[in-house]
């Protein structure tokens, strides 16, 4: 197998700073495109993987799902994409394409496991996957997504996680005109579920713990805003919404949320704190309440919501940052201090 080297940013333990470092990449195979990475957005699963706080990180490890990039070489048997193009890559890069799942176009539910764009297993060179914060990647096509014209690349780099684990949810729960739905959390994640369900019809209900969202929230799309420290706002929406979905990063009473769910209502979790959520049963028996998960959204899907994002214009609302300013941009995301999204401008690592 042929490789090549591309400089990239990581981190050898999960106490220490990533740092820049030279990574393999395998040469084009017949199915593969090779994108040079123009922008990559920093979604707080890179951070909890860098650190380990989900345990399992491979290191060292290069995280980055949100890539956008442009295709400067094809494989002999490609046919989606040609050099020249702009592409997206998110959180996986191939899976069994077998199982029930892979077939029912739910790669993300592979029975087999998908491969992950980082800290997965690199299927042809024996090493972890590394992730888009780095100057080139080289992905089968049909794990790449087409972008937009209309979209701003950088803004759009978001979608590629974000986007699809906030769209995927909101379209399984129905989320249309008539529905009240509530946002919790207004991170990366969360704002991105504000501007999806807005443009899905719904009413929108933004629950944070941030008064300095309060206001802006409105401007994202939301209809009403409860800050859910105020335990008076809570009680007054107790039982008014159908759906939730909850972007949370970490620790929080579930029990808050569930309270404010109508008969039969559902709240999805997609935020993945790294300990356990009690649940107190009678937070869903008395009226019939649901508690799930979901994870990001198939690869068929995923182009869905890009050309729906195309149609309703909507984008991330990011800032721009060098590759060398990642550690102090993860201490600020840390203390939610983004609007909303911190986006690499990937030209930093090349210069
Ligand atoms: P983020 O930008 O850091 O946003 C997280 C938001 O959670 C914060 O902005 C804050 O919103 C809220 N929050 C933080 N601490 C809180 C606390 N103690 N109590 C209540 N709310 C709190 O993170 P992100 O990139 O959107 O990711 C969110 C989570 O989703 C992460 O755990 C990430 O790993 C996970 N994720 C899951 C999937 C999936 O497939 N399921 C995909 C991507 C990411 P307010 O200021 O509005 O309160
Ligand atoms: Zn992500
Ligand atoms: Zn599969």
């Amino acid at each position: 197998m042929n490789t090549f080297s591309v400089k990239a940013f990581g981190t050898a333990s999960p106490e220490a700073d990533l740092t820049q470092l030279t990574i393999a990449r395998r040469e084009v195979m017949a199915t593969d495109v090779e994108i040079d990475i123009l922008y990559c957005g920093v979604c707080h699963s890179d951070l909890h993987t860098a650190r380990n706080e989900w345990h399992g990180t491979i290191y060292p490890n290069v995280p980055g799902h949100e890539i956008v990039g442009r295709i400067t070489k094809v494989g002999d048997h490609v046919t989606k994409f040609n050099v020249g193009d702009l592409a997206g890559v998110g959180c996986m890069v191939d899976s069994c394409r077998q199982c029930e799942s892979c077939r029912e176009g739910l790669e993300q539910y592979c029975e087999n496991g998908n491969v992950q764009t980082y800290n997965g297993h690199e299927r042809f060179l024996k090493q972890q996957t590394f992730g888009g914060y780095s100057e080139r990647v080289v992905v089968d096509e049909d794990f790449v997504l087409h972008i937009p014209d209309n979209l701003d690349p950088a803004a759009t780099a978001p979608l590629l996680c974000a986007g699809i684990t906030t769209y995927s949810p909101l379209r399984h729960w129905n989320v249309s005109p008539g529905k009240r739905v509530g946002i919790v959390g207004i991170g990366g994640l969360g704002h991105m579920g504000v501007k999806i369900a807005k443009a899905m019809g719904a009413h929108v209900v933004v629950i944070t713990t941030s008064i300095t969202k309060v206001e802006d929230a409105k401007r994202l799309g939301a209809d009403e805003v409860i800050l859910s420290k105020d335990t008076q706002q809570m009680k007054d929406h107790a039982g008014t919404l159908h759906f939730i979905l909850d972007c949370v990063s970490a620790a929080h009473d579930i029990n808050a949320y569930l309270s404010l769910l109508k008969r039969d209502g559902s709240l999805t979790l997609v935020g993945a704190p790294e300990n356990p959520l009690p649940v107190a049963p009678f937070s869903l028996i008395p009226k019939r309440k649901s508690f799930s998960g979901s994870m990001i959204g198939g690869i068929r899907e995923t182009q869905e919501m890009l050309d729906f994002c195309g149609r309703h214009n909507i984008t991330s609302d990011i800032e721009l940052i060098k590759m060398q300013d990642i550690n102090s941009a993860y201490e600020r995301l840390l203390k939610g201090d983004v609007k909303y999204r911190f986006v690499i401008d990937m030209a930093s690592l090349k210069e």
